[in-house]
C-alpha cells in the first residue's frame, strides 16, 4: 500500500473492485494494461457480496434486443471466462450451465410468459437465442420435485449459475496475479483533469494518475458522475432473499428464484425494493415471493431457514446498463448494471477490448449516458 501522499500511476484505474470493476480491471490486464483498482474495500454488503450467482438470459431485453443480445453473447463466453479465471487465480467458481426455468403458476401467467417469450425468440432467434416454453410433463423430467400449481414453465439451455463471492475472491486473486494493484482505502473523490490528457484521482489518502479512467463503483457511480457534471442515475434497490439448510441431491436445472448452490443451501426468493431506509432483513417483504417459491418447489415448505440477507442492486432508470465514454471527460467510462454476474464474462473478455479502442463498440451503442440526456 502507498504511503499517505503519494501518487500512483497507472495506464487505467479503475473505479470500484466489485464484480463489474474487477471484471474490466482484470480484462485490461489480460490486454497488457497496467491497472490499478480502487475500491472502498468496506465490510458493506454491496452487491457484489449478496447476489443469486445466476447468469441468467431468458429474461434480460423484453423490449431490447440489444440487452437480450449482451446477455447472450454473455452467457456464451461464460465457460472460457471460468476456466481462464480458474487458471489465473487457482479458485473454481463453480459456473455450471444446466439450462433454467422460469414458472408460472396459472393460465394466464403462461400466456403472458409465452407472449414475452414468442417477442424476444423473434428479435434474437437469428443471433442464437433459445427459449422456449413447455409442458408440466417435460419440466417435471428436468424437475421431479415440480409442484402441482406449476402449470407451465420457459426454458433456455442458456441459463446458468456460479458462486458470487468465489468469483469475486478469484478476479481479485487473478488481478494481483497479473500484476494489477488493487487499493482499497477512502472513497474516490473526484477526477481531475492532469492536462496532458491524462486523469488525476483524489482520496483522502492518495492520488492516483492515470492515461484512462472507469467508474464501476456501482450506487457510487451516481456520485463520482456528479463531480463531472454528468448525469449517472444509478439508484439502489434492495433485494432480500432467504438461505435454507442442505439438501442432497443436485438441482438438474435452475429455477429462477429457487436456485440450489454447489453446497447445496437453496437460495429462495428475492425482494423488490424502492427507496429503502437500510438492508434489515423483514419477512413482510420477502414472504410473498418466498411463499410463490414454495408452491413451485413444495418440498421446501419445512426446509430449516439459516438466515436471510439482503443487498442493494445497483438499477437504473431503464433497467439497462450504462457503459461507455463520457462525452465531456474524454478517457473517462462508465460500466455499471444490475446483473453484475450474467455479465462479468463480457466485462472481462469483450468490454476491455471496446474500451482500449481493439474492439468496435456497437454491442454497448445503446447504453451510453447520452440517453439520460435525451430522456431529460
Ligand atoms: C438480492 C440480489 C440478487 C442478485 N442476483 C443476481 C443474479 O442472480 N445474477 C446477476 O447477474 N446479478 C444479480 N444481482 C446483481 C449483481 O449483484 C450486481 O449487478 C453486481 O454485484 C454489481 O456489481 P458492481 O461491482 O457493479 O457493484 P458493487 O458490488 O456495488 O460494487 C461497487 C464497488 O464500488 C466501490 N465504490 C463505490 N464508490 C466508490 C468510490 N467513490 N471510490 C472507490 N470505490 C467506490 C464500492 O466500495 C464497491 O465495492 C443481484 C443483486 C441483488 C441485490
Amino acid at each position: 500500500m502507498p504511503r499517505d501522499g503519494t501518487t500512483v500511476t497507472a495506464d487505467v484505474a479503475v473505479i470500484g473492485g466489485g464484480v463489474t470493476g474487477a471484471a474490466i480491471a482484470y480484462g485490461l490486464l489480460r490486454r497488457g494494461r497496467r491497472v490499478v483498482v480502487l475500491d472502498e474495500g468496506d465490510k458493506a454488503f454491496r452487491a457484489s457480496r449478496g447476489n443469486g450467482g445466476l447468469v441468467w438470459v431468458q429474461n434480460k431485453g423484453l423490449g431490447c434486443p440489444s440487452y437480450t443480445r449482451l446477455s447472450l453473447r454473455s452467457s456464451l463466453l461464460w465457460t472460457r471466462f471460468a476456466r481462464d479465471l480458474q487458471q489465473d487465480s487457482g479458485i473454481d467458481v463453480a459456473y455450471e450451465r444446466r439450462g433454467g426455468l422460469q414458472c408460472c403458476l396459472s393460465e394466464a401467467e403462461a400466456d403472458t410468459r409465452a407472449a414475452q417469450v414468442r417477442q424476444m425468440t423473434a428479435a434474437c432467434s437469428a443471433d442464437g437465442l433459445d427459449i422456449r416454453m413447455i409442458a408440466p410433463d417435460e419440466i417435471r423430467s428436468m424437475e421431479p420435485q415440480i409442484g402441482p400449481d406449476v402449470v407451465a414453465a420457459s426454458y433456455s439451455p442458456h441459463d446458468g449459475a456460479a458462486d458470487p463471492i468465489r468469483l469475486l475472491r478469484a478476479l481479485h486473486a487473478a488481478i494481483l496475479g497479473r500484476g494489477g494493484r488493487i487499493l482499497s482505502g477512502p472513497a474516490v473523490e473526484a477526477i481531475e483533469p492532469a492536462g496532458d490528457g491524462s486523469h488525476m484521482l483524489r482520496r483522502r489518502d492518495m492520488r492516483v494518475a492515470a492515461g484512462q479512467v472507469v467508474i464501476a463503483a456501482g450506487n457510487g457511480a451516481r456520485a463520482l458522475g456528479g463531480t463531472l457534471g454528468v448525469a449517472l442515475p444509478v439508484r439502489p434497490q434492495k433485494g432480500q432473499a432467504i438461505i435454507t439448510e442442505r439438501f442432497g441431491g443436485h438441482q438438474k436445472v435452475f429455477i429462477i428464484k429457487a436456485r440450489q448452490t454447489i453446497d447445496g443451501h437453496f437460495i429462495l426468493g428475492s425482494s423488490i425494493e424502492e427507496d429503502a431506509a437500510d438492508l434489515g432483513t423483514d419477512l413482510g417483504y420477502v414472504g410473498p415471493s418466498v411463499a410463490r417459491t414454495l408452491r413451485i418447489l413444495p418440498f421446501l415448505q419445512n426446509a430449516r431457514v439459516l438466515r436471510t440477507w439482503a443487498a442493494y442492486r445497483v438499477m437504473t432508470p431503464d433497467s439497462f446498463p450504462i457503459y461507455g465514454p463520457i462525452a465531456t471527460a474524454p478517457g473517462i467510462h462508465v460500466a455499471t448494471c444490475h446483473s453484475g454476474i450474467t455479465l462479468a464474462a463480457f466485462h472481462a473478455l469483450d468490454l476491455p477490448g471496446i474500451l482500449t479502442g481493439d474492439a468496435p463498440a456497437d454491442p454497448i451503442a445503446q447504453f451510453l449516458t447520452t440517453r439520460f440526456e435525451e430522456a431529460a
